[in-house]
């Protein structure tokens, strides 16, 4: 039985900078802690823990004080940089260059328009990135999780519409049609300004995915169960190979999947660690089919 790995997967660059500034400080025995999940992989979390780093929640990050505090890839609002000035907490600002631009754009469409401006964010409430975007207008942005929700607009006032740098092209383009349709009906076409900020490290994969999961028998594919980008692009794979599995962990993985399998294709999420992937890969080897 072949087993291969998909060489596109692995962290993304933002993940990755911030998972080896991790390393870098905790190698200086710095006592660390990380606001919030560093990367959404449980795995990949313990495994710097038991290094030594602490992860905290934003309970906690009020209550500590002359701390040091790696903020993750996904960013944060501007609040959590006014409470580590007022608590004395050095940050390492981890935040992703491309989410960085991306905070920076939103505010700037904000303030241009006398805060005035209707940003409609297509993401998910709870979501760290969402979080930290909504809070450069002041938590004044309209966000939407599906169609349903563009309810929530006013069609009578210009729209500027952005989405979650990890949702689906596809998804995206469905929430832009039906604002698209309902701007017809209300006769204010004009005023949608549409704004391409999903990032590339996701869906530049999906057609090299497509492809991926279509060449083997069976598909593997490793994420955390929390991963937005790790959900989206599993579905890409069962969309493409019906015998796809989604597994967090070794443990899940069950030997009657290979049984009648010639080839396995095994891919991760942006916030899948290569060696997870590896052991996986291991692992179906030791069945030995
Ligand atoms: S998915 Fe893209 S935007 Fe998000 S952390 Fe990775 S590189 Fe940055």
């Amino acid at each position: 039985m072949i087993v291969e790995i998909d060489n596109t997967s692995g962290f993304c660059f933002g993940v990755k900078a911030a998972i080896n500034k991790a390393e870098e400080l905790l190698l200086q025995n710095i006592e660390l802690y990380c606001l919030g999940q560093i990367v959404h992989n449980e795995m990949e979390v313990e495994r710097l823990e038991e290094l030594g780093m602490k992860t905290i929640d934003y309970e906690e990050f009020k209550e500590i004080k002359n701390k040091t505090v790696l903020l993750r890839a996904h960013g944060e609002p501007p609040e959590t940089y006014e409470i580590a000035k007022k608590n004395n907490i050095t940050l390492i600002d981890a935040t992703c260059p491309i989410v960085d631009k991306f905070q920076k754009k939103i505010k700037t469409t904000f303030e241009s328009q006398n805060n005035l401006a209707q940003i409609v964010l297509f993401g998910k409430k709870s979501h760290p990135e969402v979080i930290g975007l909504n809070g450069q207008t002041n938590y004044n942005t309209i966000v939407v999780e599906k169609v349903e929700d563009i309810e929530e607009i006013d069609f009578n006032k210009p729209i500027n519409l952005y989405s979650q740098t990890t949702k689906s092209v596809e998804n995206y383009n469905l929430i832009i049609e039906a604002i698209k349709e309902t701007q017809k009906k209300t006769e204010n076409e004009n005023l949608l300004n549409v704004n391409n900020t999903l990032c590339r490290q996701v869906y530049g994969r999906n057609d090299l995915l497509k492809e991926f999961a279509k060449k083997y028998e069976v598909l593997i594919f490793v994420s955390g169960k929390n991963s937005s980008n790790g959900n989206m692009l599993f579905n890409i794979c069962k969309s493409e190979n019906k015998n796809s599995y989604f597994i967090s962990d070794i443990s899940e993985i069950k030997k009657e999947w290979f049984e009648n399998a010639d080839s396995v294709g095994i891919s991760g999420a942006t916030s899948t660690p290569m060696w997870l992937i590896e052991m996986v890969r291991d692992k179906i080897l030791s069945f030995n089919l």
